[in-house]
């Protein structure tokens, strides 16, 4: 059987280096395209396969981020006879991970997607155009790891185009921005520049914004009626049978996965500092470190607001930024206390039933 080239679907250099002693191993690499509950569909050389990581690598992972995602890269070992499933012993190192906390109480990390190279940050230009939501999903792309453009869809609706293509451009300063119509098919070949063999991008934006348009015009007609054709099954019943990553018809992958859509900000210091650079840059200036920028003397961002520099609503959704850390912070926080006080409380009971034996 001749093998298939894992290039479309991202394998380069750095993964095959990270690869190497892996190889050496006897291990085969593959991409996880889709997960569920504890099954991987992994593409390999030889195919698509499914897949399960071995009780080592559970038992090893410090937290579900140590587990394959969608999009990771892993090390396989073929399964030995007929009907088996092949098993993970490894994750390659990622280039970008979107994680989400995982659900419950618990503030565990969740990688939703990996590997991912373009995300493109989609906003409707209608009605529901909002800067701070841009914002917010700018901080995540940052944190990600993976490059964002900035898409501005519904164009046909839009009604002050060049003033809201400005406003973008001032919140995402050097961050691309593609004006498009998905439901026209006005634009689509704007996307394609960030599109190429290998490479992996993924949408993400307020739900209605036109992501699934988008990704159907990516994919072409074709496709489109295979994923309907797959959407049930003879039973009736829905199954997932789609992929999570897809291969384009004229190259790329596109990432589309449920986690991806219901992603929770998950801000951090970094994301913040790279999408408000402009403002940070300005703080450093003040005279006081631990300036508040609310009239201190020598404060550069009060000079900044006066001189029109620095845009009074920027600063504004700056400083929501930084409240809404803060208490995410606090929450968190509170969290870690409960589930610290739920442990000694079970320590205790524990502790007494043994008395109560001897
Ligand atoms: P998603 O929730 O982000 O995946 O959004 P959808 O792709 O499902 O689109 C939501 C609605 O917006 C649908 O009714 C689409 O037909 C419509 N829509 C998508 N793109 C455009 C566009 O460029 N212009 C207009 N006017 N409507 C669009
Ligand atoms: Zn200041």
């Amino acid at each position: 059987m001749s093998a298939l080239s894992l290039e479309p679907y991202g394998w380069d250099a750095f993964f095959a280096e990270a690869f190497a002693p892996h190889a050496r191993a006897g291990l085969m690499p593959g991409r996880v395209l889709l997960q569920h509950n504890k099954i991987y569909l992994v593409c390999t050389r030889q195919g698509e396969i499914y897949a399960e990581v071995t009780g080592r690598v559970l038992h090893e992972a410090r937290g579900r981020e140590d587990l394959p995602a969608v999009g990771d890269w892993v090390a396989l070992r073929p399964a030995g006879g007929e009907g088996r499933r092949a098993t993970i012993h490894a994750v390659l190192p990622r280039k970008s991970k979107f994680s989400r906390k995982a659900a419950g109480s618990r503030t565990e990390e969740q990688v939703v997607a990996a590997n991912v190279d373009t995300v493109f940050l989609v906003a409707g230009l209608d009605n529901d155009f909002n800067p701070r939501r841009l914002e917010r999903y700018l901080i995540m792309s940052h944190e990600s790891g993976a490059r964002p453009v900035v898409v501005l869809n519904k164009a046909d609706l839009a009604e002050d185009l060049e003033e809201k293509v400005r406003e973008v451009e001032r919140i995402a300063p050097g961050v691309p921005v593609v004006l498009m119509s998905a439901r026209r098919g006005e634009g689509v070949e704007r996307l394609l520049p960030f599109i190429w063999t290998g490479q992996t991008v993924a949408l993400m934006g307020s739900s209605g914004v036109g992501k699934s348009t988008i990704v159907n015009r990516l994919l072409g007609d074709e496709a489109q009626r295979t994923q309907e054709v797959r959407s049930g099954d003879d039973r009736g019943k829905h199954t997932t049978t789609h992929r999570e990553l897809i291969l384009l018809p004229g190259g790329g992958l596109v990432m589309d996965t449920p986690g991806m859509r219901e992603l929770q900000l998950l801000v951090s210091d970094r994301g913040l500092r790279e999408t408000f650079d402009d403002v940070e840059t300005l703080a450093a200036e003040c005279r006081f470190s631990d300036c508040r920028h609310e009239g201190e003397p020598g404060c550069r961002i009060r000079e900044a607001l006066a001189d029109g520099t620095l845009a009074a609503a920027r600063f504004e959704s700056y400083r929501k930024m930084l409240a809404e850390m803060a208490q995410a912070a606090v929450r968190q926080e509170q969290r870690a206390a409960q589930v610290e006080k739920g442990r000694v409380k079970r320590l205790t009971r524990a502790y007494n039933k043994s008395k109560k034996r001897y």
